[in-house]
């Protein structure tokens, strides 16, 4: 258990900059989501806490002590890939046992070792399986075995689930957090997937071309996001995004339809509002005509156009949805605390 800190972090591969200065301090215990699309930096972040990267400027500590210059093995932390990364050749109990072993450790502390932490995840029947003997769900939970018998200072995740089919992430993203809970451990977690981060994160970093975007809890980014990047990756379906024009507290939009926003900006903006918080409503004082439906049972996605081409629209409405006929005109509204208005130019919120 430690915190972890990286200070102006950046990384260079010979001329190509892809990490371009990070600073986030991370609590003892906290759980980090490392969120972005692929390509961001999130695997270069994470492999420089573990020493896998050299670090090209900057610091990263662990447990208030600087690293950059510490091999993996000595950096107290343990990673869990993708790829699952497991010995082929091995059992399970052998997989989970190496990393003690190189590290020294007696043969009967090792196996009391195991068999605790096998227990605890469920795989005490499968100590002497082979990894191709396992499901991917199995293979996952033995090389989180494999961290967990280290006690390490933080566990490193890179896309651990991104292997598993969809019902089996949602199962094992519950179990990751509940065991990361019990044992107490810090733990950054990449993931290009924002339902992962919005549900495991105490608070996530999202990251654009190598950059931060913003680092909140999950309801502060999806509630304030600070760029129209992080406003539009995180939560689904993304935002909707129109151009318009703000002055005294109304924006106006292509074709002259007005909404009030909460600011006193004057000047040209993003004006972005989430489809769930666009409700169907005959008063309402935008219209869009609808291109098609999507029912997911629970809610339906609407489609269309915004009025005077101002845009492609999508609205969640809650429930199926009937009124959906493909070229119909339908009124929406929204409340003035749920649009977000962005620089058009930067990015960045505006007050
Ligand atoms: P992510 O994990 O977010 O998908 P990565 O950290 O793997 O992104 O990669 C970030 C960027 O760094 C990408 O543009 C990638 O091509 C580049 N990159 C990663 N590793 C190397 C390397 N060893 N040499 C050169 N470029 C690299
Ligand atoms: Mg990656």
């Amino acid at each position: 258990m430690a915190t972890v800190e990286l200070i102006g972090v950046r990384k260079r591969f010979g001329k190509l900059q892809v990490i371009h200065g990070v600073d986030v301090a991370i609590d003892d215990g906290e759980f980090i989501v490392i969120v972005g699309p692929s390509g961001c930096g999130k695997s270069t972040l994470l492999r420089m806490v573990a020493g896998l990267e050299s670090v090209s400027e900057g610091e990263v500590r662990i447990g208030g002590e600087r690293v950059n210059e510490r091999e993996p093995m000595d950096r107290d932390v343990a990673m869990v890939f993708q790829n699952y990364a497991l010995y082929p050749h091995m059992s399970v109990r052998r997989n989970m046992g190496y990393g003690l072993k190189i590290a020294g450790w007696a043969r009967a502390d090792i196996d009391a070792k195991v068999t605790e932490v096998a227990r605890l995840l469920q795989l005490g029947q499968l100590l002497d399986r082979k990894p191709r003997e396992l499901s991917g769900g199995q293979r996952q939970r033995v090389a989180m075995g494999r961290a967990i018998v280290r006690q390490p200072a933080a566990f490193l995740f890179d896309e651990p689930l991104s292997n598993l089919d969809a019902k089996l992430r949602v199962q094992m993203r519950l179990e990751i957090r509940a065991l990361q809970r019990k044992l107490g451990t810090t733990a950054l977690y990449v993931t290009h997937d924002q339902v992962e981060a919005m549900t495991m994160a105490d608070r996530m970093i999202v990251m654009n071309e190598g950059r931060v975007d913003q680092i909140g809890s999950p309801l502060a980014v999806y509630e304030r996001p600070s760029t129209m990047f992080a406003a539009q990756f995180i939560g689904s379906p993304a935002m909707n995004v129109f151009e318009a024009r703000i002055e005294s507290g109304m924006a106006t939009l292509p074709g002259g339809a007005r909404v009030r926003v909460d600011s006193a900006h004057v000047g040209e903006a993003c004006l972005g509002v989430r489809p769930e918080h666009l409700a169907i409503d005959s008063d309402g004082p935008l219209s869009m005509s609808i291109r098609q439906s999507e029912a997911l049972g629970a809610t339906t996605l609407v489609h269309g156009d915004l009025m005077a081409g101002a845009g492609l629209v999508t609205v969640s409405v809650a429930g199926a949805y009937h009124g959906g006929a493909v070229g119909s005109e339908v009124r929406l509204s929204a409340q003035t605390h749920h649009l977000h208005l962005f620089d058009p130019v930067t990015g960045s919120r505006i007050a």
